[in-house]
């Protein structure tokens, strides 16, 4: 405690435990939950943790510890001491520690970890004769010196390695185990000389010298690069440090009675509920997560050790019914008896967050409300990931060539590459990479991201490769062991197949089938339901998904439109779940087929009657195009937004095109020139487009206009309900937006007289220009409806060019000291600046209509963040492409929880 009597260490043990599993941002999630296992009496070894208060501290001060942080540590120790009956050190009963890093946030493998601290020559001697396992007591010595000299004091890795590798070869030695007391004094000799080179002073035998050099490690290993980038890519933000867990040490290398694993409590890759996990005998935790060792089942410790699997089972159901979730265990056995080293919520894939919240709160485990509150919605989007073609697969007859573990669900299909380098280099050339690596490494972290698959010939359900690849949402196949991977060469050899760098495979992540050959995947089996290609009894993710979707809708407020142009798009947006149509961009139904003919004719119109003719050409291919989408809408509001992009985006810009358009209207090739370079504009964005079109020729409006309204009343004469909203873009002034819903009255007017029929309508507005924003209570008056165009508010508003700012974008955005924008605000909006514009809109919009209806179409009406921030402000909707749909339902939900 320092002078102000801050504590920064806390106690977990049977003398006292000073933590809960509430207190994750002082002592991390690993702290928190060992101080709360070891109050609801689970075998815990006991320990302290050090706050990542603490760690904040020394950070800030250059690596100085807060005032009293050194002594309260050692009077923690002595406690500890005392507990163990055991002494740091001691040459009679010594007692070993580990020292692990454990943020709030889990960051797995990506700090810095020491096991068996407190080894000296003396130590090990006594350990030897306390153990009676003279081999064991060596053994660990040259672990702790290895681990020890490399993540503490930076000695290369590869030197120890090369070290023992060395003894090995001098004397016979096939595995490490096989090395015997005198051979591991021998490689204890030469890592000795090796730390002298590198580090200039003697390996320390001073435990407590040992332990505050670890201690320092840890928290410095929390600015380590890739710890950096971690957080970066994950979005953890606004946490103090890592925590530093010192806990007494228990062996599962002692014998074959000891041993380390880790399980799930459910699956987390199907979250199929079973008990679920891999372990060593023999062996020290390090072993199953590098992935060295291929673990065995843990259904097999059900026949090996049953007593110690029931007692595990037992273990299981008092965690899930205390922490109400999935838990990932890690436990170690020493000597036939078993020790829980760690709890935390697990880690999984989304098939795998889907299956056990639906069926938690089936099993009434949890409410609905905490269902949808943890499903990561900036992972949703991958139930609808694809898969390998199954029928393909079967048409062809293809074989798989391996068959390695599930390590992460999905298909797919690509090149493969050996290092991540490559893998980044590749990918950034638009190629699909499959990385294939013997084993993957926290280095690795960069090229695993860019991968459309991962592949690994060494490792577990759990090793780096497979927890890193669920957690990103990749396809992986872990462990395929009869797969030769040869890096020197470049070669991936699997029976009498070799393949070289850049050749196609496809790797099946359900199944863990691997397949030497490019095989195309489909659409996921949500969507197959959907389309009506799978009966919903064959898919349980389709029943899952249905149930999960049916809590996200009782609980949201905000409703959920569709940004789609044509019939197909707003047909599966619908079966997505959208409750209308949020923007229709009208233009883009003007490139197809004929019609572009007829726009270009337009465009070279030298009068309003040459318009007007081109015109007409386009009413009747615009009336069958809403027609259609009023069909697949049957009743839902479809807001249609009039022409918008600046006209020469409609003609062609090099010279065979232009050539070929001058044959098809029977113009010359200088004509179009000519009228290209009219339009051109050096800031086309802000230039001639939006409601400008529509005012300078109001030609235009009227045919679009008349071709919605008469669509309406066509399809409504068929007994189809219909909800048209006219939207006007980039309007500005609440004159111009008065001006052209003058023109568009005028047009609906005519066309009820001469059908001698109504249909019911919106006139309203995008609400995209800052102008606009700051003008809204004026605008509102006569607008029936506001659409937030946050793409162009957001140009405007920033004044970063929607086309052209990802060429500076990066330090602005992804530049952690400078940190402008925490995320790109095309993105994510950027709350503080354009979320201001449309808090102020909604607010002047209101005041000036109470009933004005709000919504969003621009593209952050997908982003979950950016949805928060929507509902917070009180739109009554938001609209996103077709595939954003359902993650949209289900962060408008989060966001109505949050709320409460
Ligand atoms: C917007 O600006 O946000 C918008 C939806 O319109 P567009 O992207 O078509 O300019
Ligand atoms: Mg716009």
């Amino acid at each position: 405690m320092d002078k102000s009597g801050k504590k920064y260490v806390y106690y977990f043990g049977q003398k006292k435990v000073e933590g809960t599993a509430k207190m994750k941002e002082v002592l991390g999630g690993k702290g928190a939950n060992l101080a709360e296992m070891t109050s609801i009496g689970l075998p815990v070894p006991p320990g302290f943790t050090i706050s990542t208060e603490a760690c904040a501290h020394y950070s800030a001060n250059n690596g100085e510890y807060p005032q009293g942080l050194r002594e309260e540590v050692l009077a923690q120790l002595k406690m500890l001491e005392e507990e163990m009956g055991a002494k740091l050190g001691d040459s009679e009963n010594p007692l070993l520690v580990s020292v692990r890093s454990g943020a709030a946030q889990s960051m797995p493998g990506m700090m810095d970890t020491v096991l068996n601290l407190g080894m000296n020559p003396d130590s090990a001697k006594a350990l030897a004769k306390k153990t009676g396992n003279e081999r064991f007591a060596w053994d660990s010595y040259r672990r702790f010196m290895q681990m020890f000299g490399d993540v503490v004091m930076g000695v290369p890795h590869a030197d120890f390695e090369h070290a023992l590798q060395e003894v090995k070869d001098e004397r016979n030695r096939e595995a490490d185990t096989d090395l015997d007391v005198d051979d591991l004094i021998e490689v204890i000799k030469r890592y000795r000389e090796i730390y002298k080179k590198v580090v200039h002073e003697d390996f320390p035998s001073d435990p407590i010298d040992q332990l505050f050099k670890s201690i320092n490690a840890v928290f410095d290993s929390w600015n380590n690069e890739r710890a950096i980038k971690y957080r970066q890519m994950n979005d953890i933000r606004g946490l103090l440090g890592t925590a530093v867990n010192v806990q007494a040490m228990v062996f599962g290398n002692m014998g074959n009675s000891s041993g380390t694993g880790v399980a799930f409590t459910r699956d987390p890759s199907t979250g199929d509920n079973h008990f679920y996990g891999e372990y060593l005998m023999n062996a020290q935790g390090e072993d199953v997560v590098a992935g060295i060792r291929t673990p065995l089942p843990i259904s097999t410790l059900h026949e090996a050790k049953p007593h110690l699997y029931d007692q595990l089972m037992e273990i299981r159901t008092t965690l899930e019914q205390h922490y109400h979730d999935m838990q990932d265990i890690e436990f170690t056995i020493q000597e036939g008896k078993l020790f829980i080293l760690q709890t935390r919520n697990g880690k999984r894939t989304i098939f795998s967050w889907l299956r056990t919240q639906v069926e938690m709160v089936e099993e009434g485990l949890i409410t609905k409300e905490e269902a949808v509150s943890r499903i990561p919605a900036g992972e949703f989007n991958k139930l609808f990931a694809p898969v390998l073609d199954s029928d393909y697969i079967a048409k062809k007859g293809l074989k798989a060539v391996s068959r390695g573990l599930n390590a992460s669900p999905g298909g797919a299909c690509g090149q493969i590459y050996f290092t991540a380098d490559k893998a980044e280099e590749m990918a950034a050339l638009g190629k699909d990479v499959i990385l294939a690596r013997i084993e993957t490494s926290p280095e690795d972290i960069g090229g695993m991201a860019v991968a459309k698959g991962i592949i690994t010939t060494r490792g577990g359900m759990t090793s780096h490769a497979a927890v890193v690849a669920r957690g990103m949402g990749c396809p992986c196949v872990s462990g395929a062991g009869d797969i030769n991977i040869n890096y020197k060469k470049g070669t991936f050899a699997v029976k009498d197949v070799e393949l070289k760098e850049g050749d196609f495979i496809s790797i099946d992540g359900f199944t863990g089938e691997v397949f030497a050959e490019k095989i195309a995947v489909k659409p996921s089996e949500i969507v197959q339901v959907l389309n009506g290609n799978m009966k919903s009894e064959d898919s349980l993710l389709f029943q899952d998904y249905e149930k999960f979707m049916q809590y996200v809708d009782e609980i949201r407020v905000m409703r959920v439109r569709t940004n789609a142009d044509t019939p197909t798009d707003a047909h599966m947006a619908v079966l997505l779940g959208a409750e209308g149509i949020g923007l229709c961009r009208t233009e883009h139904m003007f490139f197809g087929g004929e019609r572009i003919v007829s726009v270009r004719k337009m465009i070279l119109a030298n009068n309003t009657i040459e318009r007007e003719k081109a015109l007409a050409e386009l009413l009747p291919m615009q009336r069958v195009d809403f027609e259609e989408i009023y069909t697949e809408l049957d009743g839902l509001p479809v807001t249609i937004r009039l022409l918008d992009p600046p006209l020469h985006e409609f003609l062609p810009n090099d010279h065979t095109s232009r050539h070929e358009m001058a044959l098809q209207l029977g113009v010359s090739v200088e004509e179009i020139a000519q009228k290209t370079a009219q339009l051109h504009e050096f800031n086309p964005m802000l230039g001639f487009r939006g409601c400008r079109l529509a005012i300078v020729y109001p030609e235009i409006l009227k045919m679009q206009v008349r071709a919605i309204i008469e669509a309406a009343l066509n399809v409504q004469a068929k007994g189809i309900k219909v909800y048209p909203e006219i939207m006007i873009p980039l309007v500005g002034h609440y004159k111009e937006f008065e001006y052209t819903k003058k023109d568009a009255i005028e047009t609906i007017e005519e066309v009820f007289a001469e059908k001698g029929q109504k249909v019911e309508y919106k006139i309203g507005t995008m609400i995209e220009v800052p102008r606009a924003a700051i003008t809204a209570d004026e605008i509102a008056q006569s607008a029936e409806f506001f659409s937030f165009g946050t793409n162009d508010l957001t140009q405007m508003g920033c004044g970063f060019s929607r086309d052209d700012s990802a060429s500076f974008l990066g330090p602005y955005v992804n530049d952690i000291d400078k940190g402008f924008y925490d995320y790109d605000p095309f993105e994510t909006i950027d709350v503080d600046g354009v979320g201001k514009m449309v808090q102020m809109a909604v607010e002047l919009g209101r005041t000036a209509k109470k009933d004005l209806k709000l919504g969003i179409c621009g593209e952050h009406g997908g982003d979950p963040k950016s949805i928060a921030f929507f509902n917070k402000v009180g739109l009554d909707y938001v609209s996103c492409s077709p595939f954003r749909v359902p993650v949209a339902r289900l962060a408008a939900a989060q966001a109505t929880l949050a709320a409460k």
